[in-house]
Formats: structure tokens, C-alpha cells, sequence
């Protein structure tokens, strides 16, 4: 393949910013294109669910600086929509025209919004992705307000712990016995159903929704067990789906609700990549493809298809990582577990919110989250990298640098 000199990317948000800003640090000096929907300049999203509900901030981490962009000769267009891609020619909604050499999707994903249940289509019903969404959000979690979550993940939790920070009744729906439980499994995600527990949260677990009631605005929540709860605000966080619509009328493979990506980023058409949340990606040390909905992916994968998209081809080979902040709780989880059969083992404090857990499989560390403590995150990631087999006893009480592999 010829140096390109046209590079497109689709997609304001972690992944393709970074992406942008790493292009032009590995020398790419040709014509580059970012292309977004959203109002803003990019930025991270951790802090809506965390910093900007909790009203410790106003804004969010941005990706770079305003002056960014225009200094480094990106071409920025924000409140773009990209309506399809034509051969190496991206088409914006508005019918302009961007013609590249290599493309990449950033095109992240987007809220599930339960469409199939009854009163779906009701105003009010909240969904948490943008900037503008968080903002809005956080101006009326307020002392009192019934605040009904539809969901017990990540961010059904994070949005919980800052409801109740202003003072909102908060109830969490979830049709799974515990939150978080399928990525934590029952003795973890125990922990974190008492830390919300004590601080207000009433649980609905085991409960599913089966529709949404009011006039014009949902005023209540329908659930399988024949309740209504009343609600001044309903949050749907039942998840996000990956935006593949170019994709698909591209032709390209899907794999794991997203787009197909080799090892090195690459879709199946050569010219085009994708990164981030979007990417089901052939991991050169796990078996089948990993689509990773967290921060570090996306950031990690957009500064790592720089230099493919310059023309190298080289694997992208990190193991995933997400942290999360829940009250006084903060936690950093490393590598993949399947705490269904995985066996745990848990150093540390469970009930003093002080512990790390490993997920051990065939005796070697699949993955290791560790909770108020912050001393070790080298060694839990060398042992997950490395998937150290080491002996239950050790990963309690022993020296855990010593154990690196
Ligand atoms: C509220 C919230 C809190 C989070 N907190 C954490 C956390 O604490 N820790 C963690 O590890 N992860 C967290 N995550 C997940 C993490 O932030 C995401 O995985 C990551 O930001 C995904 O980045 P992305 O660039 O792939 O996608 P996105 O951020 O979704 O960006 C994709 C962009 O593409 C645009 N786009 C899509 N289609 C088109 C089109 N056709 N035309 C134009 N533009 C288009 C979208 O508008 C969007 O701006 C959080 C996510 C959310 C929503």
C-alpha cells in the first residue's frame, strides 16, 4: 500500500481523537479529517457518570486542548453526522464529500433503550452518553427526587452513588439476582449491593421491567412482580450497542455485535480500520475476539492504529483494564474473568471495602481487581499479562512484586 495521504476518521471520542493527535505525533503530515456528531470538542466519558453528577466539575476531562486541532492542521467537524461511506469517499449527512486512503471507524455505541417494552417511547425516559446528557442529568438529581435506575452495571451504580450524594431517593432495578454480577460473580458483587445498600439505595434485584406508564412524560415503572414504582426520572442503563450502520452498509464482517477487526486493527476491507468501542478484536493471547467497552481501550487502541494506518501491521496486544469510583470505593479490575467458573481468591478485607480478587483459572491469573488499595497495580498487571500460576496461598498473603512471572 501506497503512503496514504487522505486519512478520515469517524467519531469525536476517545478512540478517534486519539487516534487524530497520535497520526500527526508519528509524523503524518497529509490531510486529516475527524468527523463527529456530537456539539463538543472531544472528550473522555468517565467523569458523566462520576465528577460532573457528583457537581465536582462542569466539564469533562477534555482529549486535548481546543487549540489542538487547528495547531496540528486536524480538521475538526464537530455536529457532523456521516450519513455513509462510498469507495474511499465518506459522505457526511449535509452531502459533503470526504475522499480518503485509509479510513478509520471510531464510531463508539450507543445506549440500549429497551424499544420493545411499553411506553418506551415516553419523554423522560434518560439514557447517559454525551456531555449534554450528564449535564442534564446532574441538574435534577435533587434532594428527594425519585430517582428509578433501570439497570445495576457500571453505570446504573455510578449514577446511584450520585444520585444519592444529592440527597435523591434512588431505587436500582436489575432482573439479575445481584448488580454487577456477571462480571464479578456472587461473593464481589456482594460488596458492592451493601456499599449501595448503606448508603440508601433500594435494590429491586431479580425484578424485571415490563413497561413504562404516563401521559406524555413516564411517571412509573412496571415490573414483572405486578408493581409500579413512581418516578420523577427514569435512567435506562441497560447497556450500549455498538454503532456498526456504516459498517454494515460497508459490507464489512461483524463479529461480536461490532465490526471485525485482525490483530492489528484491520477491518476486512484494507483500507479501513477500527478502534475502541466498536472493535471485535482478534487478540493475539485470547481465544475468539474481544469487544472491550472501557476507557483504556479505547484510548490505547486509538494511539495504536496510528502506526498501522501509516502502514505498519503490528498486533495490539494490551489486556483490558477499567477502573470504576462508587462513593468511597475505588477499584481498578485487570484482564478477563468468567467468575462463573473462574475460582476466586480474595486477599485482603472484603467487608473493610479493602481487598484485591483474582480470578484464577487451570491455577493461572485470568484477572485481578483491586479495591482501595493502590500500591500494586504493576504486579496485578503482570500477573495478568503473564497469567502467572501461583498458589492460592501466595496470592493472599505473599510478597505479590515477587510473583511477576
Ligand atoms: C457515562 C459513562 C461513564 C464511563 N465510565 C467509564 C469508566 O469509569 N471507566 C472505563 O474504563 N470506562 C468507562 N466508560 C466507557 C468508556 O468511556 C468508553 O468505552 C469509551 O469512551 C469509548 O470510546 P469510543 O471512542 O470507542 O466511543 P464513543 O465515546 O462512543 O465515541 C464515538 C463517537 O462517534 C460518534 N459517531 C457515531 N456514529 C457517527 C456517525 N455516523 N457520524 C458522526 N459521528 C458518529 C458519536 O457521536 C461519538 O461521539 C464510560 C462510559 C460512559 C457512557
Amino acid at each position: 500500500m501506497a503512503d496514504p495521504t487522505r486519512i478520515v476518521i469517524i467519531g469525536t471520542g476517545l478512540a478517534g481523537a486519539t487516534a487524530a493527535g497520535e497520526l500527526r505525533a508519528q509524523g503524518y503530515s497529509g490531510q486529516l479529517v475527524l468527523l463527529g456528531q456530537d456539539t463538543h470538542r472531544p472528550y473522555e466519558l468517565p467523569a458523566l457518570s462520576k465528577g460532573i453528577l457528583l457537581g465536582e466539575a462542569t466539564d469533562p476531562d477534555w482529549v486535548h486542548d481546543e487549540s489542538f486541532y487547528a495547531e496540528r492542521d486536524i480538521d475538526l467537524r464537530l455536529s457532523t453526522v456521516v450519513s455513509s461511506v462510498g469507495d474511499h469517499e465518506v459522505v457526511e449527512a449535509g452531502g459533503t464529500r470526504h475522499p480518503f486512503d485509509r479510513l478509520l471507524l471510531a464510531t463508539g455505541s450507543t445506549p440500549r433503550r429497551l424499544e420493545q417494552l411499553p411506553g418506551a417511547g415516553l419523554a423522560g425516559l434518560r439514557t447517559l452518553r454525551t456531555l449534554d446528557d450528564s449535564r442534564a442529568l446532574r441538574a435534577e438529581l435533587t434532594a428527594g427526587t425519585r430517582v428509578v435506575i433501570v439497570g445495576g452495571g457500571w453505570i446504573g451504580c455510578e449514577v446511584a452513588a450520585a444520585a444519592r450524594s444529592h440527597g435523591a431517593e434512588v431505587t436500582v432495578i436489575d432482573p439479575v439476582s445481584l448488580p454487577l454480577r456477571g462480571v464479578l460473580g456472587d461473593t464481589v458483587a456482594g460488596v458492592f449491593r451493601d456499599l449501595h445498600t448503606e448508603h440508601g439505595v433500594t435494590w429491586r434485584l431479580g425484578t424485571g421491567v415490563t413497561g413504562f406508564t404516563g401521559e406524555s412524560t413516564v411517571t412509573g415503572v412496571s415490573l414483572d412482580d405486578g408493581t409500579t414504582l413512581p418516578a420523577d426520572l427514569v435512567l435506562l442503563a441497560v447497556g450500549a450497542a455498538p454503532r456498526v450502520e456504516l459498517a454494515r452498509a460497508m459490507g464489512l464482517d461483524l463479529a461480536e455485535g461490532g465490526v471485525a477487526v485482525d490483530a492489528g486493527l484491520r477491518t476486512s476491507a484494507p483500507d479501513v480500520y477500527a478502534v475502541g468501542d466498536l472493535a471485535a478484536h482478534d487478540h493475539p493471547r485470547h481465544p475468539g475476539r474481544l469487544r472491550i467497552e472501557h476507557w483504556a481501550n479505547a484510548k490505547d487502541q486509538g494511539a495504536h492504529v496510528a502506526r498501522n494506518l501509516l502502514g505498519a501491521h503490528d498486533p495490539y496486544t494490551a489486556s483490558p483494564y477499567f477502573f470504576s469510583d462508587q462513593y468511597d470505593l475505588g477499584m481498578e479490575f485487570r484482564g478477563l474473568a468468567d467468575p462463573a467458573t473462574d475460582e476466586l481468591v480474595v486477599r485482603g478485607d472484603l467487608a473493610a471495602r479493602e481487598f484485591i480478587a483474582f480470578w484464577l483459572r487451570d491455577g493461572a491469573v485470568r484477572a485481578a481487581m483491586n479495591v482501595n488499595l493502590w500500591d500494586d497495580g504493576e504486579a496485578l498487571g503482570a500477573l495478568v499479562d503473564n497469567g502467572v500460576r501461583v498458589e492460592p496461598a501466595k496470592l493472599v498473603a505473599g510478597d505479590l512484586a515477587s510473583m511477576m512471572g
